[in-house]
């Protein structure tokens, strides 16, 4: 098991590459209860679903940080937030917030229920990630030059953002998920 050094995103936590070598397991070693891939794809879904929550939260705190800092940080003898091209952005990623919360907020009322299906936290993960880390960027923008330093959150949750794109199915996956349940036919491979 080699660890993974250098990386740009997801820097606190450690990925290793590992090398498997003529392992072979017993039945001991099956999951309980599962039966072929549908166990281990049952742990995507409860991941997957996690993260169109988690997703929102990066988004938020990146908000919160933009929204105190263009209330404090003067130019032109007025802060930035009376300024409207940053009240645009305040308020373009506010908006998306609330419509990715409220998302994760069904799929988990759907959950309850048991009503949820793999295409719908598809569409939560893809659209709830891709609304953060577009919604990070923005409020980095806002924080300017200060936005670049780790004094600040928003960068950071872009970075960890690129991560959470690829890994529990990439965009491209979970668009080929949708694009299967909406017309019909797959297109993986
Ligand atoms: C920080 C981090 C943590 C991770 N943690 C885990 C973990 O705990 N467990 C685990 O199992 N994995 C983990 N992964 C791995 C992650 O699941 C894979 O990186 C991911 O599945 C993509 O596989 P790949 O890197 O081999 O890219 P590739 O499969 O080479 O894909 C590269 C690009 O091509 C696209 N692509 C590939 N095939 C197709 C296709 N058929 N049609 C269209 N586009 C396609 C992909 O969407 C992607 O954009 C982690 C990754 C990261 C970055």
């Amino acid at each position: 098991m080699t660890p993974i050094d250098a990386k740009l995103s997801m820097r606190a936590s450690i990925q290793c590459d590992v090398v498997f070598d003529a392992v072979r397991l017993g039945p001991e070693a099956l999951l309980p209860g599962a039966m072929g891939l549908r166990g281990p794809f049952s742990c995507l879904n409860e991941a997957r679903y996690g993260i169109a929550w988690g997703a929102m939260g990066a988004a938020r705190d990146s908000y919160e940080a933009a929204l105190e800092y263009a209330g404090s940080r003067m130019q032109f003898g007025k802060p930035l937030a009376s300024y409207q091209l940053t009240q645009e952005k305040l308020v373009n990623m506010v908006l998306e917030i609330q419509k990715g919360t409220l998302l994760a907020l069904h799929l988990g009322r759907l959950k309850d229920a048991g009503k949820l299906h793999p295409e719908q936290i598809s569409a939560g993960k893809l659209n709830n990630v891709r609304e953060a880390i577009k919604i990070a960027r923005e409020a980095r923008t806002i924080l300017g030059g200060n936005g670049i330093t780790l004094d600040y959150p928003p960068m950071r949750h872009a970075n960890n953002l690129e991560s959470v794109r690829t890994y529990e199915g990439t965009d491209e996956v979970h668009m080929l998920i949708l694009g299967q349940h909406i017309t019909g036919v797959p297109a993986f491979r």
